[in-house]
Order: structure tokens, then C-alpha cells, then sequence
């Protein structure tokens, strides 16, 4: 049976490109090095597709930091505040690209970078294109031709993959005027024709259209455009083959239009809406031409397909359109898993009977292929994966009584603090004394190599535990000395013990499993390795009290505890496919409430609880929001309500498309919420014209994702916007995430000029009253 794949993992198993890009941008590493890094990956990306004997194997899904990003070079959205860098500073393509992701301060430039958001409900982040009314665009990056190019030198026949043109104009935004981006359609389609005539020059066969836009709700306009895109570009193009991509959802109600557009394949993603299937079998308006794509390997998670289950929806399909209607595909892009279950030497060997990875499962998409063409492996292939479903199935490993109790037995009781938020702050006031417009840090300060080279030289074994633990209590109290220099109010530890915020708990709960090599591309460089949760969530013991009561001891200061949020758990995790979602959050939030209370119960007063993921979580059709609403707030309730009204509850989040959910926000009950803005110039805000948000609120004053240093003016500037708001007793003061990822000397520099901005506004602030 055909088989396709709609985009492999960029980052190499190694994390070469993380290497190698790092290495660029510290000049240690030629734009040429760079450019050979880069080819290796895709060269041996290619050649396991092919060897593995996939039939269309993706090109241009490769990037050196994003797709979408890669998207606006090629048709030359370049925001106007980046245009010195091409004709003053002549700056090579990929610079300029860098420049654009990650900002511009040197040579007497300061270019704030492009922002940056989720893609879709994943932990993948995308930069967001800027565009302007009646703007142009003109074929400028050639990265797509000459991807393809690259293949067809090595002998792999490829399919270019390219962001649709509804999806790229949807997920920008309009700068400097209020227009609509699909206006700009008529400048963007000339363009997508000038790709496709070089790419059809070259004899290429198939081109994926990415519309993951299809994914959501649109409106009647927007469906319009879809039709009128596609329209155009496949007559100009009869010779391509279209191949439509939409993931992560159902089409829902965008199905009956996509049925009646002339692509040659349309993908389904039957492990988010198997019911899909059963639409199109039943729909009268798929044409007798269409191609479906089954994409029926999960690309999001990590579990072994199930072939009989695999097997009953293909035959299904099979019976209905015939096998040369249909090719076998992964959900989605592989971009989501990691690499190569083959490096792994940390997970035993029963656990690794249930998973797969990229590789693994392209592997599993060509014996899938075999089952199906009934190859004389087929049946070998097929009981090995039955006792690999079966040993999962079965395991003790996985079900704890105990722990299914606690869940089956919450009650509103548990979800609920003891007194309203305006008894709780009149408690808190009175007894933490501290001073209007408080400030703080979300956790944890700059992990440099130094500390995270402590870390490997204790796995070595090259240090002892007890050394290990000298240096980060060093490390920790230089930071609470800074920081008390720094005259920042509420103090942090600084997080130094941690790798990750949700592999540091996983670690220390029974049900979860770590890889070694599990990374998967987070943003530009940035990689993260999510944790397997594969049983039920059991904490035993007291995780973080020891390091924030160390803290504590080192200063007279308020020191806030640090917990990652059950949400956020459970996001940023591989999460078992055997049972609801809500029900391991359920799980995960009593563990977290136990830690809460050891927390309080150790004398610390202020303890946050990590959420920056609560809004990835929401599902894309807004028809679901409601469900998954209830659930995730009453999962972080539940571990917030642990404790006494005196115990000051924070909870933080990432990235500022709050206005939708802000109910819902205000329904987790949080004494203070931190909460990023600052990349979007505090945009966030607009919400709360509408909406009186009831508790205390930190939206970040700075953007910690680039290095530049934002000056007093900057910030004051935006603590006077919120203030027109947000009530002067509830406004906090704070960077917009956590300061791992930036360096000594800049977080230094901001953090002083943040106490400043907050100092400044007090004196304005007590003049006025
Ligand atoms: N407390 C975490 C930190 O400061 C929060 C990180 C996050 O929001 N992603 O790193
Ligand atoms: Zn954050």
C-alpha cells in the first residue's frame, strides 16, 4: 500500500542542529559549517525514509529555526524594522533570518525579534508573520527549490511541503494598520505560482500544502479563500499533484468544502478524529479522483501502534474506496516525536516494547503497508506487535488502586480555597508588609553551562552527590544575594537543581519514564525532552521542600516555593493514550497538592504553581473548550486548596492569547498571576478593559525570550499602561517567564532597570495620591 510521511524531526538524534546553530550565532562555527550541519540532517533524514520504503518522503520540512519563519523568507514578509539590516548592513539571508527570530542589538541596531507563539495545541513554537495593508511579496528565499534539488542530487525522489497560503496569512497579524490579511491574497498567490512553476520546472511530482488552519473553526470568508486558492493554483498547475495536510482536529465543518476543491490527496488525521472516516464514506461530494491519506500512526505521542486497531479502520476504508484510493500516513508531521527509540539506554526493555519514535514509526508505516499487501512477513509482523499491545495492556506496573480512589473521591470541597480572594489578600497584606507594586522573578535565573555541566558530572559519577549539592547551594545563594542587592522584593531560589520544570517532578513520581534522547524542537534551538507518564501518578515523598527551605534559611526576605502545575504536567509530557486526560491530571493534582502543603507546612509562605500551558491545552475546535476548561481549572484547584488563606498561591503563565479564556483564569482562584505580554506590547491588556479580573496580577514588563535589555522608560511605560487597568494594590511587577535561557550579564542589567521602573512608579504614584 502507498505510504506517506508529512515532515520528520529537523533537530537530528543527536540534537546536531541545536549544535550547530548555537555554535553559529557564537561565531565558533562558519555560515558554511552551519549549512554542511544542516544538510547531514536532511541527507540521513531522507535515506531512512527511503530505506524504510516510504513512498512520498517530505522535503522543505526541514528548518534551520522555523517553518514559518522560513515561510516569510521565501515570500519576503520581512517586517519594515528589519529592512536597515538588508540595505544598510547588508546582511547575508541567513543572518537576516536569524535576525528576525531572534532580534538585533549590536553595530548601533536594537530590532525587537519577531514574536513568537504555539502552533496550534503543541509544545512547537512558531514565529509569527507581521504583515501590512497591501503589502508585497516576491519570491525571495529559494530554500524549497533548492531542498528539493538537494534530494534529487542524493537520489530521493522528494515532496516539497509548503505552508498554505490560508494557514501563513491566518496565524500572522496585522501591523501599523487594521485590514484584512486575506486582502493580501492577491499579492501572495502570484508568488505560490512563481514556487510552484520553479518546482513543476524541476519535473516535481507531489507539493504538500500544510493548512492546519483547517483544524479550527472559520469563517464563511475564510472558507471562500481557501477555494479560491486552491482553485487557482491547481489550474495553473494541472501536472502537480496536490496533496492536502490539515492535522491535529477533524476538518469539522470545513470538510464539505475541502471535498469539493481539486486536490489530488487529502490527508485525515484518524488519531485525533477517527470519526472523520466515516463522514467521508458517508459524504456524496468526494469525488471519485481523490486520494485519502489514513494518517493513522500517532505523530504526537510515543506509543507503539496498535495494528489490529490500525488494520480495522484501513480495512474499512479499503472496503469502501479501494486500496489505490488510499495511501497510509502519521497523523501529523513527525516533527512532535523525538528522534530514535534505538538510543535509548535509560528506559528498560519493557517499557521500550510499547514505544516508538520517529523512527520507529516510519518503520511502522511501511509493515503496516506489508500487513495490508499481505507480504509474506505479514503475519510475523503482526503477532509481534499484538504481545508488544498485550504486555501494555496487561502490566502491573501501570495500575494503582490507591491512587484511581483519590480521584474517583474529589469533591467541590477540594477544589475550593478556604475563604474568597478578598479575605485571603486582606490576610496576606497585613501579614507579608510588602510594598505597592511588589516585584518578583517567575523562577529561575540563568542556568549557564557551569550548573547544567554539574549535572552530567554527577550522572558520570565524576562528582558525589554531596559536592553536586554544594555547588547549586553556592550557586543559590549568590542568586538570593543578587537578588537582594537587586532589592527585588519576593525572592526565588533560582531553580538551579532543576533540568526541566517538568522532568525535575516527574522524576520524583512513580508512573513517569525518562528518555535520554527524547528531545523534541521546542523553539529555534530550543529543545525539550517531555517525560512519559505511562502509569498512574503516585508522589511519595517531599520533592522540592528541602531546596526552598535551604532558600529560605538564606534570607529575611519572602522566598516564593516552585512547583510545576498539573496542566502543565500533563502538556509537557507523552501522556498515556489508555485513559482520559482529565483523569491523569486528576492524578497529577493531588500529587502536587501533597507538595503544596509540605511546602506550607516547612514555613514557606508564598508557593507558585506553574500553568504556562494551560492554554496550549485548549482544544482547537471551540465547540470543545468548555469540557477541557472545567477540567484543567479544577485540576489546578485542586492543587491550590491544600492550604491556609495566609499562604500566598501564584501561578504563571506563558504567552499572551489569554483575552479568550481570561473566565477561566479568574476561575483558577490564584492569589497572584504572572503572565506574559511584553513581546506583544502588553496587547494582553485589551482583556481587561472588558473583564474586571478579580486577583492580583504580574503581566510581564520584559521579554526574557531575547537578550536585549529593555530600559526604565520602556517598562514604566508599561506598568502605566497597566495600571490604566489593573487597580495600583493588585499590579505586580516582572519579567514575562522564567531567566534560564538568558545570560549573567543582560538579566542583571534588566532586572535593575526593572526595580527602578516599579521604584519610579511608587514615587509618581504616592505624588498623585
Ligand atoms: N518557574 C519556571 C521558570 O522560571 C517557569 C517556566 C515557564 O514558564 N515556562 O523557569
Ligand atoms: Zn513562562
Amino acid at each position: 500500500m502507498f505510504t506517506q510521511n508529512l515532515g520528520y524531526p529537523r533537530i537530528g538524534g543527536n540534537r546536531e542542529l541545536k549544535k550547530a546553530v548555537e555554535a553559529y550565532w557564537s561565531k565558533k562555527i562558519s555560515q558554511s559549517d552551519l549549512q554542511q550541519a544542516a544538510q547531514q540532517i536532511r541527507l540521513h533524514n531522507w535515506q531512512l525514509q527511503k530505506d524504510a520504503g516510504i513512498d512520498l518522503i517530505p522535503s522543505n520540512d526541514f528548518s534551520l529555526y522555523d517553518q514559518m519563519l522560513d515561510m516569510c523568507l521565501t515570500v519576503s514578509a520581512i517586517p519594515h524594522r528589519f529592512h536597515p539590516l538588508i540595505e544598510d548592513k547588508k546582511l547575508s539571508e541567513t543572518d537576516l533570518y536569524f535576525a528576525m527570530a531572534r532580534g538585533f542589538q549590536s553595530d548601533g541596531f536594537d530590532i525587537t525579534a519577531m514574536e513568537m507563539t504555539k502552533w496550534f495545541d503543541t509544545n512547537y513554537h512558531y514565529i509569527v508573520p507581521e504583515f501590512y495593508e497591501n503589502q508585497s511579496f516576491n519570491f525571495l528565499s529559494n530554500k524549497i527549490v533548492n531542498d528539493y534539488k538537494e534530494a534529487k542530487q542524493a537520489g530521493i525522489e522528494t515532496k516539497p511541503v509548503i505552508i498554505g497560503a490560508l494557514t501563513f496569512l491566518l496565524l500572522g497579524k496585522e501591523k501599523e494598520t487594521e485590514f484584512n490579511r486575506l486582502d493580501l491574497l492577491k499579492n501572495l498567490l502570484p508568488v505560490y505560482k512563481e514556487i510552484l512553476k520553479q518546482l513543476s520546472d524541476l519535473n516535481v511530482q507531489y507539493v504538500q500544502f500544510d493548512e492546519p488552519i483547517l483544524a479550527t473553526n472559520l469563517s464563511n470568508t475564510e472558507l471562500t479563500a481557501l477555494s479560491a486558492i486552491y482553485t487557482e493554483l491547481k489550474s495553473a498547475f494541472p501536472n502537480i499533484k496536490f496533496v492536502l495536510a490539515n492535522y491535529f482536529e477533524c476538518y469539522g465543518e470545513n470538510l464539505s468544502t475541502v471535498l469539493g476543491l481539486p486536490f489530488d490527496i487529502i490527508h485525515l488525521d484518524l488519531v485525533r478524529c477517527p470519526s472523520q472516516l466515516d463522514d467521508i464514506i458517508a459524504s456524496e461530494k468526494v469525488s471519485s479522483q481523490t486520494i485519502f491519506s489514513l494518517g493513522v500512526i500517532d505523530g504526537r505521542n510515543i506509543w507503539k501502534n496498535d495494528y489490529e486497531k490500525s488494520l480495522a479502520i484501513i480495512n474499512k476504508a479499503i472496503n469502501h474506496f479501494g486500496k489505490e484510493r488510499l495511501m497510509l500516513a502519521p497523523s501529523c508531521s513527525l516533527l512532535h516525536t523525538p528522534c530514535d527509540l534505538d538510543s535509548e539506554k535509560k528506559l528498560d526493555d519493557e517499557l521500550k516494547n510499547w514505544l516508538s519514535f520517529a523512527k520507529q514509526k516510519i518503520n511502522e508505516l511501511a509493515e503496516l503497508s506489508k500487513i495490508v499487501d499481505n507480504a509474506p512477513e505479514a503475519n510475523e509482523l503482526l503477532e509481534k506487535n499484538k504481545a508488544a499491545i498485550a504486555s501494555r495492556k496487561n502490566s502491573t506496573r501501570i495500575h494503582k488502586g490507591a491512587v484511581k480512589n483519590r480521584v474517583k473521591n474529589i469533591t467541590d470541597k477540594d477544589a475550593e480555597r478556604q475563604s474568597i480572594f478578598a479575605e485571603r489578600q486582606a490576610k496576606q497584606h497585613a501579614l507579608f508588609n510588602l510594598p505597592l507594586f511588589p516585584t518578583t522573578t517567575i523562577g529561575s535565573f540563568p542556568q549557564t553551562t557551569d550548573v547544567r555541566k554539574l549535572r552530567a558530572q554527577l550522572k558520570k559519577g565524576e562528582i558525589s552527590e554531596t559536592e553536586y549539592t554544594q555547588a547549586l547551594q553556592a550557586a543559590t545563594i549568590e542568586t538570593i544575594r543578587l537578588q537582594e542587592e537587586l532589592d527585588i522584593d519576593v525572592l526565588v531560589h533560582g531553580e538551579f537543581e532543576r533540568n526541566d520544570m517538568v522532568e525535575y517532578f516527574g522524576e520524583n513520581i512513580d508512573g513517569y519514564a525518562f528518555s535520554n534522547f527524547g528531545w523534541v524542537q521546542s523553539y529555534g534551538s530550543r529543545c525539550v525532552k517531555p517525560p512519559i507518564i505511562y502509569g498512574d501518578i503516585e508522589r511519595k515523598n517531599p520533592i522540592t521542600v528541602e531546596w526552598s527551605s535551604f532558600a529560605q534559611s538564606q534570607t529575611k526576605r519572602l522566598m516564593k516555593g516552585m512547583l510545576t502545575g498539573p496542566i502543565t504536567m500533563l502538556q509537557w509530557s507523552f501522556v498515556r493514550d489508555d485513559q482520559p486526560r482529565s483523569e491523569t491530571a486528576f492524578q497529577l493534582a493531588w500529587a502536587i497538592r501533597d507538595e503544596v502543603v509540605d511546602l506550607e507546612k516547612a514555613g514557606i509562605k508564598i508557593i507558585q504553581i506553574d500553568e504556562p500551558a494551560i492554554r496550549e491545552g485548549l482544544p482547537l475546535r471551540k465547540e470543545n473548550w468548555q469540557t477541557y476548561l472545567a477540567w484543567a481549572v479544577k485540576a489546578f484547584k485542586i492543587a491550590a486548596s491544600g492550604v491556609q488563606d495566609e499562604t500566598q498561591i501564584h501561578t504563571h503563565m506563558c504567552y499572551s492569547e489569554f483575552n479568550d479564556i481570561i473566565q477561566s483564569i479568574a476561575d483558577m482562584d490564584a492569589d497572584v498571576i504572572t503572565i506574559e505580554t511584553s513581546r506583544s506590547q502588553m496587547e494582553l491588556l485589551d482583556a481587561f478593559v472588558q473583564f474586571n479580573y478579580p486577583n492580583e496580577i504580574g503581566p510581564g514588563v520584559y521579554d526574557i525570550h531575547s537578550p536585549r535589555v529593555p530600559t526604565v522608560e520602556e517598562m514604566e511605560a508599561l506598568l502605566e499602561k497597566a495600571l490604566a487597568v489593573i487597580p495600583a494594590k493588585n499590579l505586580w511587577v516582572n519579567p514575562d517567564c522564567g531567566l534560564k535561557t538568558r545570560g549573567w550579564n543582560e538579566t542583571k542589567k534588566a532586572l535593575e532597570n526593572m526595580v527602578n521602573a516599579a521604584k519610579q512608579l511608587r514615587v509618581k504614584i504616592e505624588v498623585e495620591a
